[in-house]
């Protein structure tokens, strides 16, 4: 997701929220590292949300055993080097690495290098292949920013109206251009992991972010879970399939292999998962958790990385941008070559192509891919050399890429999710702050929200 610099707007309270998840971390720090010697907890995923949960819930003495349903760590935080850079399977960017961003204080406790991403150092192309002038980057530029001002001047935080119909009602033109759909599709889909068809209008660009460029992480995104899973007994390929809360003492969690029982448990599974019921809930989730859960929008983001023998391409150049249709389809490259010595270019699709990208063998994926290369460089494009590809929205385990607010939502429908069920059931994940869905510093957040929340009650 790049360009959240560019669409994400900065509000006073995203540093009111900086400042208290600081606050969170040194408050809980000074407490007793046996207050929670008596106390057991099951945390459902292994991702940086449950993670983050384990690791101080362990810190203050409590017996934590991670539940995972793949054979690794990390889930939506993943770094693949099987072509000798780093592919992130997941989350690419640190969004806002200030150094109040939590993810980016786990990444530099880690040694973490990184590269600053500049969204300026682009080339765009048009439908037919031919680059567009800096005048047209203006006037596309121009375009998606006059919306997004005139939403934001003009439209309640409650306006039922998706942002496709805001443009329609704003400037109707825009929806035909191609050009300027592109923005749509490659900034602010790409942001918010949802078609602008799906996406709320008041509510996609109402979030919160941390200040500072994006940055890569060029020594592995996923490094930064290493000291979280330190010495915390993690259970992976055991499938959750149930949970029940219904004894006021024990909470009980059946796997496929398996039963375990603890105090408390905190559900970190994808929004995709709970809304598919992959897990079945005892007694069922409150009505108003239910009604959240079908009211927020999961959609996809199809990664494609290309490795080439030789590059064909500006190495120079770090963005390409592709005007393609349908919209969304392959429309923004990340060159590796302005960070790496390897030959890779990084496809992505958004929106509802991503959807139907991820629906695609790994061969028709390539394919279509090198076709919108080849729209740009001919014959130059040769046949790839490696090949990895993400298929987010068919992954059992995540069904999506992350959460984003739909029409008729509110921000309550992500935060509210975070209020403990019960005082025993917490569900935690970047599905359940809203002001930083969709990142890894949010769900992070959320991990240590949720084991505050049970330091508290011990407290
Ligand atoms: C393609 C893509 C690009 C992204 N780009 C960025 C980015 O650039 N910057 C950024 O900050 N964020 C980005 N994100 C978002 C970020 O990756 C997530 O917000 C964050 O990693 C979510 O963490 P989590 O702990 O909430 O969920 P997850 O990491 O998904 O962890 C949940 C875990 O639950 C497990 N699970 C599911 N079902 C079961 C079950 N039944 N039993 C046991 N375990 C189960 C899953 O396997 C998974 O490991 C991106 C995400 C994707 C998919």
């Amino acid at each position: 997701m790049l360009n959240r610099n560019i669409n994400r707007r900065h509000f006073i309270k995203s540093f009111l929220m900086a400042s208290g998840a600081i606050a969170l971390t040194s408050r809980i720090a000074i407490r007793s590292a046996h207050a929670l010697e008596n106390v057991s907890v099951l945390v459902v995923g292994a991702g940086i949300a449950g993670l983050g949960a384990a690791h101080m819930l362990r810190q203050h003495g409590a017996s934590v055993t991670v539940l995972e349903a793949k054979p690794h760590i990390g889930g939506r935080l993943l770094t693949d080097w099987s072509m000798g850079a780093p592919f992130e399977v997941g989350a690419g960017w640190i969004h806002g690495p200030s150094s109040d961003n939590p993810t980016k204080q786990l990444a530099d406790a880690v040694g973490a290098k990184y590269v600053v991403t500049d969204d300026e150092n682009a080339t765009y192309f048009d439908l037919d292949g031919y680059e567009y002038d800096d005048d047209e980057v203006e006037r596309i530029v121009d375009a998606w920013e006059a919306v997004l001002d005139h939403i934001d001047n003009n439209y309640e935080a409650n306006d039922p109206r998706s942002l496709v119909q805001a443009i329609k009602d704003y400037r109707p033109a825009y929806l035909s251009d191609p050009a300027i759909m592109w923005a749509f599709s490659a900034y602010t889909e790409f942001s918010k992991g949802g078609a602008i068809e799906k996406l709320s209008a008041p509510l996609f660009n109402w979030d919160s972010a941390f200040d500072g460029a994006d940055v890569v992480v060029t020594t592995g995104y996923d490094e930064i879970l290493k000291p979280l899973a330190d010495r915390i007994d993690i259970k992976l390929s055991l499938n959750v399939t149930s949970i029940n809360y219904e004894d006021d003492d024990q909470i009980v969690v059946q796997t496929d292999k398996g039963t375990f029982e603890a105090d408390y448990c905190i559900c970190t599974v994808p929004l995709g998962v709970l809304k598919a019921n992959k897990i079945k809930f005892q007694p069922g989730l409150p009505s108003d958790y239910k009604a959240s859960i079908k009211k927020l929008g999961f959609g996809s983001v199809t990664k494609l990385a290309l490795k080439f023998e030789e590059p064909f391409w500006d190495i120079e150049t770090q963005y390409f941008g592709m005007t393609t249709e349908p919209k969304g389809r392959w429309n923004y490259w990340l060159n590796y070559r302005t960070f790496s010595d390897e030959n890779i270019l990084l496809g992505l699709s958004v929106g509802d192509y991503a959807l139907e990208a991820d629906r695609m063998s790994d061969q028709e994926m390539v394919e279509d891919a090198l076709d919108v290369l080849r729209n740009v460089w001919e014959d130059d494009v040769e046949e790839p050399i490696e090949v990895l590809t993400t298929h987010w929205a068919t992954d059992p385990f995540t069904l999506g890429a992350y959460s984003f607010p739909m029409p008729g939502s509110s921000m309550s429908d992500f935060d509210d999710l975070g209020d403990p069920i019960d005082d025993r059931l917490i569900l935690a994940g970047e599905h359940t702050i809203f002001d930083y869905a969709g990142t890894t510093h949010g769900a992070y957040m959320t991990g240590l929200r949720a084991a505050e929340f049970i330091i508290d009650e011990e407290s």
